[in-house]
């Protein structure tokens, strides 16, 4: 009922297409309240907030256009994951935000052919354990021209900064940071093709969730996934 009460409150509007419908995923991490104010107001969206374990247990396909993660989970489940699968295979959009960078880190496919980043928990081989801190300024700027920037410029954020991840070379690197605590790339565009996959690695806490920057950026960034507006 209210899907249908917004559609007739935004009346004869050419824009009222189909909301997107946004599943939000948490779960496995703690994280402040602020951070459910970064999609307040944002009309075109229909958000239903489904946390692990309940998650992935049904086929996403039918009802959800964009997943955004904020969780930190291994999806170790076949079945489950055979449904992340199936839904980017279809052409549905992603959006991982920040520590949901540290799940999956161990599930190639994940990382490697969809995320084109990873935080690694342990050493491995040649490569050393990631790291974090916290509580850190920054100077962030545009590394790219793409739909996800739109409307936004350089900015300064205080955040947490994630250092010595893998990120893939196919990524396209969207922001680029100039604190020396973390990697130099903060957002990026995943090397998936069969559906639009973004990455953000800022957003840990009330500074940045109420940055009107950072609550554009993830905007943006679920409308592009959707493939709603300009390529
Ligand atoms: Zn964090």
């Amino acid at each position: 009922m209210r899907a249908i009460s917004i559609l007739l409150g935004l009346g004869s509007l050419a824009f009222a297409a189909e909301p997107i419908r946004v599943q939000l995923t948490t779960g496995g991490h703690a994280h402040d309240i602020s951070f459910y104010g970064v999609l307040e107001g944002q009309r075109d969206f229909r958000i239903n907030v489904n946390p692990h374990p309940s998650a992935f247990r049904r086929d996403l396909r039918k009802d959800v256009d964009v997943l955004v993660v904020y969780d930190m989970v291994d999806v170790n489940d076949e079945a489950q994951r055979t449904r992340l699968r199936d839904f980017l295979e279809s052409g549905k959009g992603l959006v991982v935000l920040h520590h949901a960078l540290c799940g999956n880190w161990q599930w190639k496919w994940w990382y490697e052919e969809v995320v084109g980043g990873r935080y690694l928990m342990k050493d491995e081989g040649a490569l050393p354990k990631s790291k974090f801190k916290h509580d850190e300024d920054m100077n962030v700027t545009p590394a790219a021209k793409h739909p996800v920037l739109a409307g936004i410029g350089p900015f300064r954020v205080h955040d947490e900064t994630y250092k010595d991840m893998w990120i893939s070379p196919k990524s396209t690197v969207l922001l680029k940071s100039d604190n020396p605590t973390g990697d130099p790339q903060v957002a990026w565009i995943g090397p998936y093709r069969a559906s639009r996959v973004v990455a953000i690695q800022l957003g840990h806490g009330p500074e940045a969730h109420r940055l009107p920057e950072y609550r554009a950026l993830v905007a943006n960034a679920i409308r592009w996934a959707a493939g709603r507006g300009s390529d």
